[in-house]
């Protein structure tokens, strides 16, 4: 599925859409470079599912931890990842059983993370982005859905 997300709002609508409607355990791989919008995209998801404060990028903690109504979700941002062996001291592989992931930069981890469930890939198109989502279609479908409504409330 391909989108076209006009403005950082609609990324952030885009980020929501999902929220609603993936289901823990999810491991979702958010790809793209430097300022592409990925923790744009996080901060929608996880406000959605009712966290009021900041989402700050954890570009230096490599992940925040969330504890939501429902779900917990563990925001990941790799880039700064040296060794993708620290993901398995960090127990990585106890987060995926009942948790919802997102995860920035996955390449980083690439030897440790499993197939993750979704797969959205952030580039430039003119002045706003296009995301390429692969993972269960059905489900696709749905967020896009999700995604117009958001975007034209
Ligand atoms: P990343 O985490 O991929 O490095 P950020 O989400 O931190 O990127 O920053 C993305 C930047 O691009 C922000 O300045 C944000 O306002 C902007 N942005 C996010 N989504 C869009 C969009 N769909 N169109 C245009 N600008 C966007
Ligand atoms: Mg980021």
């Amino acid at each position: 599925m391909i989108l076209e997300i006009a403005d950082e709002q609609q990324m952030e609508q885009f980020g929501a859409a999902f929220a609603t409607l993936i289901k823990p355990p999810a491991l979702l791989f958010l790809q793209g470079d430097l300022g592409m919008g990925k923790t744009t995209f996080s901060r929608g998801f996880i406000r959605e599912l009712g966290h009021r404060g900041n989402v700050k990028s954890p570009t230096y903690t490599l992940v925040e931890p969330y504890k939501l109504a429902g779900s917990r979700v563990y925001h990941f941002d790799l880039y700064r990842l040296c060794d993708s062996e620290e993901l398995e001291f960090m127990g990585i592989r106890d987060y995926l059983e009942d948790s919802i992931l997102l995860v920035e930069w996955p390449d980083r981890g690439v030897d440790i993370l499993p197939d993750p469930d979704f797969s959205i890939s952030l580039e430039e198109s003119g002045d706003g982005r296009r995301a390429l989502c692969e993972g269960d279609q059905k489900l696709l479908d749905a967020v896009r859905e999700q995604f117009k409504r958001m975007v034209e409330r």
